[in-house]
């Protein structure tokens, strides 16, 4: 385990750079072949901005000062964190971290979501109006800033070691762009993914404009955690292809641009509100028009 470590330690940006852009290509290629709806994403401007954010959020994750891997060390070194007080096998407690990452990160992603000031954050993720390897790197920079200090607590809460963060960061870039990604899966084999790990299928739902769907699907990596938590949520492949991506309140063109994005965590929430309310009117005067 030592030497894995080291060689995880001294490997781990190149490793992480050949599965961001070896995956992206390989993605991105496929979609060209896959037709999921008869309106496939577009790109033009909407690429733009979603590759000017991750190369904003690159030069943004390379200057925070505390690493996730420093922290582990720490808490390993001091025996602090359930897992260093534990005494359990090395598999054992590398398969506990890494189980204990991804509840971090899907207990972070409702947060996100439930919290009024990290929402608007993260509604810049929501905004995009199609569904692509693109999106999975649309992300404001602030959201990196609001992750790092909730992973640093719980890796000293949890005692995660810098192992199984290591190997969950690897796992975490290649599930982000596939989840992301505009392909179709052969639907048995699809099936059987979703009972453990999140597929494209499953967190389209969560892309979804409609609220409810939304605040569904949290998890990033392994889908297990919303089939606890009860906040799985599922369609049939013919509502996938015909639902609308995004956010109800900005179905429109600002959605692709990068100042706009930029800027949006600053601008209010009304819009959000004021789109519950007409879709609830909406719906009152359909039931309206259904009983009559
Ligand atoms: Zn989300």
């Amino acid at each position: 385990m030592e030497n894995f470590d080291r060689y995880l330690r001294a490997e781990i940006e190149p490793l992480q750079y050949a599965i961001f852009f070896g995956l992206l290509l390989v993605l991105m290629s496929l979609e060209r072949l896959a037709h999921r709806s008869s309106e496939a994403p577009r790109r033009g401007r909407r690429w733009i901005s979603n590759f000017s954010l991750t190369a904003l959020n690159i030069f943004v994750i390379g200057a925070i000062p505390v690493s996730g891997v420093f922290v582990a060390d720490f808490a390993r070194d001091n025996g602090i964190g359930i897992l260093n007080v534990l005494d359990i096998a090395p598999i054992a407690a590398l398969v506990l971290g890494f189980l204990c990452r991804s509840f971090v990160s899907w207990m972070t992603h409702v947060a996100l979501h439930r919290v009024p000031a990290l929402w608007r954050v993260h509604r810049v993720h929501h905004t995009d109006r199609f569904l692509d390897v693109s999106t999975a790197v649309r992300f404001h920079p602030i959201e990196f800033l609001i992750n790092t200090p909730i992973l640093l607590t719980g890796i000293l809460l949890s005692g995660i070691s810098p192992v199984a963060l290591m190997l969950y960061e690897l796992f975490d870039t290649a599930m982000a762009l596939f989840t992301h990604a505009y392909i179709r899966i052969p639907r048995p084999l699809e099936r059987l993914l979703r009972f453990v790990v999140v597929t494209p299928d499953m967190h389209r739902v969560h892309h979804s404009s409609w609220q409810p769907e939304t605040d569904s699907n949290y998890g990033a990596t392994f889908s297990i955690w919303d089939h606890l938590f009860r906040t799985y949520r599922e369609k049939t492949p013919s509502t996938l292809r015909t639902m609308q991506l995004g956010l109800a309140e900005y179905q429109d063109d600002r959605a692709s641009s990068f100042w706009w994005l930029l800027t949006l965590p600053f601008r209010s929430l009304r819009d959000r509100r004021q789109a519950r309310v007409l879709r609830r009117e909406e719906l009152l005067e359909k039931r309206g028009v259904d009983q009559r």
